[in-house]
């Protein structure tokens, strides 16, 4: 195994690559590299979009051409156990042949030279993947990390990914809770017609809180408007509150451009859901918001790194130790 790579890709309003090599069952994280060719996603066919991106990013970097697992990232809704994605919230992204999926991962990847045909592999939505990331590549882990994890994201989408002792909670599917309705403020301007991001939902997580509906609700210089983050931080709240009940996470993380804007954004979000939850859940974790809502580690890369986690479980073919990894990081 010291020498098997793997490659992960990125599919959201960009096309990411970065690739890592494994060592024993793990990740060496000295050898994740991030890919320099960064591409905007266009409107039209996704599938070919992204057959092209991989077979010029694998003709030119060995790493992701040998790679012997394949970890995808992708906006959802994700059939994971199909490795496809039958539609997506983008409407101009459209399939092959109409009424097709938007994407089959199997043909993408098959289309390719005959290497990177054969390898394994593993797809997941964004949030789940960021939770992935965020998850395996946390500083100082610990066993006590182990346990269940949500991983929330607020970008242009809103969604959360779900973790069961360090692996996703779901094999064939996952979470959708960006698009549960939340009480609306009585003092939000929000107009549904006008303002929601979600094409699908009028009143959703992603279309009343999204970085893209602050952005129809206050402009584009949404951030300096002190408005915009009083009524994010209530529904941002009420999305913690949504996933810690319906999951009972031992902790929630939050990511996503929105989160990672204001760094006084984190302590409103947690008074927000203190404030909702009323004392309703106390488990020796929900009470104490300060510790129990984290903000992510990473960056925008967040998708594809953790899609790295994916490609690892593909190459290596089964459940990874989570004690090993302890024993290989020391
Ligand atoms: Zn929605």
């Amino acid at each position: 195994m010291a020498n098997t790579t793997i490659a992960a890709f990125s599919i959201d309003e960009h096309l990411r690559w970065a690739t890592a090599r494994i060592v024993g069952r793990e990740i060496d994280p000295e050898s994740v590299t991030f890919g320099r060719e960064v591409e905007p996603t266009e409107p039209g066919v996704i599938a070919d979009q992204l057959t092209d991106y991989v077979a010029r990013i694998s003709a030119k970097y060995p790493d992701v051409r040998r790679a012997q697992g394949i970890g995808i990232s992708m906006i959802g809704p994700v059939d994971v156990g199909a490795k496809e994605v039958k539609r997506v919230a983008r409407k101009d992204w459209t399939p092959k042949i109409p009424g097709d999926p938007i994407i089959r991962f199997k043909n993408v990847f098959a289309a390719q030279e005959r290497g990177l045909a054969n390898a394994r592999l593993a797809v997941q939505n964004d949030a789940t993947c960021g939770a992935l990331a965020e998850w395996y590549f946390r500083e100082n882990p610990r066993t006590e990390d182990l346990g269940l994890w949500v991983y929330i994201t607020i970008n242009e989408g809103v969604n959360c990914g779900v973790l069961n002792v360090s692996r996703p909670l779901f094999q064939y599917r996952h979470a959708e809770i960006g698009h549960v309705f939340p009480a609306r403020h009585p003092k939000d301007p929000f107009d549904p017609e006008k303002h929601s991001s979600c094409p699908l939902h009028l009143w959703c997580f992603e279309g009343i809180a999204s970085g893209a509906s602050m952005r129809k609700r206050w402009g584009d210089d949404w951030s300096a408007d002190p408005r915009a983050w009083n009524l994010e931080a209530f529904y941002v709240g009420q999305l913690c509150l949504t996933a810690m009940l319906g999951f009972r996470p031992d902790r929630l993380v939050l990511g996503g451009y929105v989160v990672h804007r204001n760094p006084e954004f984190l302590p409103m979000v947690r008074a927000a859901f203190a404030a909702l939850n009323n004392g309703y859940i106390e488990d020796g974790k929900a009470e104490n918001p300060a510790t129990y809502i984290s903000a992510g580690q990473f960056d925008d890369r967040v998708n594809v790194l953790g899609a790295l986690v994916l490609a690892l479980d593909a190459a290596v073919g089964g459940p990874r130790s989570v004690v090993d990894r302890s024993t290989t990081e020391s």
